[in-house]
């Protein structure tokens, strides 16, 4: 297909190289350029996508996010069913959601809040007798695991077969983005928490999660929503073990592992995985940190035009995504 415009994309993490083989779908050039790319480790917390539990569920009350959400459940499942497990990182898994709360918001009128009921596999309300004890609540659906960083070097993968650069790199502004090709017209910027920095919005905030990686990979995804708001969460990561969790602490910067925290989480879910237990405890691989880029107001997704010395720049944001990415 003949190149269109060549289009810089900043970030590689999940919603950068979304976007990168979009552009490349399309018929684009495109250079992706990013300080971290997938696998790597990072210890400044500023690289999300690689610590996400992860797994498809949305939660958000917004009619464009519905809709992008369900697209992207449609989208996931003719990819599993034409290419698999392996080669993907998203794994198609039976998933349990309880609530011990009697009239939690989401349950009330036949379970309204979970408009994406209607379009995921396998929807059902469990009947009382199929309830574990101490939740008033329950349903079932088959959702998909994540393994984030194999996703993303599926993604990666594709982009290279379809010709993307990359290039590594931490850029100052969206008009040195712009100096990576000397044709550019356009710039992405799926730069996620670092949005706060690299176009000072100040609306972009974290939410820091802290979960634990153990050995033994869950069959089921299970979560329970506490009458406190917490929730404890089983996660299937695929290829790689089980996510427990999960924390969300809303502005905290902090980057320390809290360990009361991760004995707590350990603790809680016992109930929920007996199966992974070795001699009563979990085989704990490593706790982990993350922080979710959450944005006041929402997800950023707006184009803008800019003056880079003399030359009309496209810039289109697309961050904020926070807990659903
Ligand atoms: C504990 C936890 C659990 C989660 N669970 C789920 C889940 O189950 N399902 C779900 O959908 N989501 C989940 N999320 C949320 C999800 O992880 C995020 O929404 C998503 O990863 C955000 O991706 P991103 O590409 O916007 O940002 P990131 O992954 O942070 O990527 C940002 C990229 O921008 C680059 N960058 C930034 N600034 C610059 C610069 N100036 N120059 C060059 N490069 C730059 C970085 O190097 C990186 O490549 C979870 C998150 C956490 C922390």
């Amino acid at each position: 297909m003949a190149s269109k415009s060549h289009t810089v994309v900043i970030g590689a993490g999940v919603i950068g190289l979304q976007t990168a083989l979009l552009l490349l779908q399309a018929g684009h050039s495109v250079t992706v350029v990013a300080t971290h790319f997938p696998g790597d480790v990072d210890p400044a917390l500023v690289y999300t996508s690689p610590k996400a539990g992860a797994h498809w569920r949305s939660q958000s009350t917004d009619p464009f996010v519905h809709k992008a959400d369900k697209e992207t459940y449609l989208a996931w499942l003719s990819l599993v069913r034409s290419k698999g497990a392996s080669e993907t990182g998203l794994a198609l898994t039976p998933s349990y959601y309880f609530w011990e709360e009697e009239g939690a918001a989401e349950t009330v009128n036949n379970f309204r809040g979970l408009w994406w009921k209607d379009y995921v596999l396998d929807f059902r309300v469990l009947p009382k007798q199929e309830l574990p004890e101490g939740v008033s609540h329950g349903v079932a659906y088959t959702t998909f695991a994540i393994n984030p960083t194999q996703y993303m070097r599926y993604l990666l993968r594709e982009c290279q077969q379809l010709g993307v650069e990359t290039v590594r790199r931490k850029v100052a502004s969206l008009g040195e983005a712009a100096t990576l090709g000397e044709d550019v017209v356009a710039v992405v910027n799926c730069t996620g928490i670092s949005a706060r920095e690299l176009v000072g919005d100040e609306n972009v905030y974290p939410i820091k999660g802290q979960t634990v990686l153990v050995r033994g990979e869950s069959k089921t995804n299970r979560f329970v929503k506490t009458k406190s708001g917490w929730q404890d969460a089983v996660l299937r990561r695929p290829g790689e073990g089980t996510i427990l969790g999960v924390s969300k602490d809303k502005d905290d910067w902090s980057n320390n592992i809290d360990q009361n925290l991760t004995k707590m989480i350990l603790e809680r879910c016992k109930r929920l995985a007996p199966e992974l237990l070795v001699d009563g405890k979990f085989d704990v691989v490593r706790p982990q940190i993350g922080r979710r880029p959450a944005r006041k107001g929402g997800i950023r997704i707006e184009i803008e035009r800019l003056d880079v010395g003399g030359k009309d720049l496209i810039v289109c944001h697309h961050y904020g995504h926070g807990g659903t990415g």
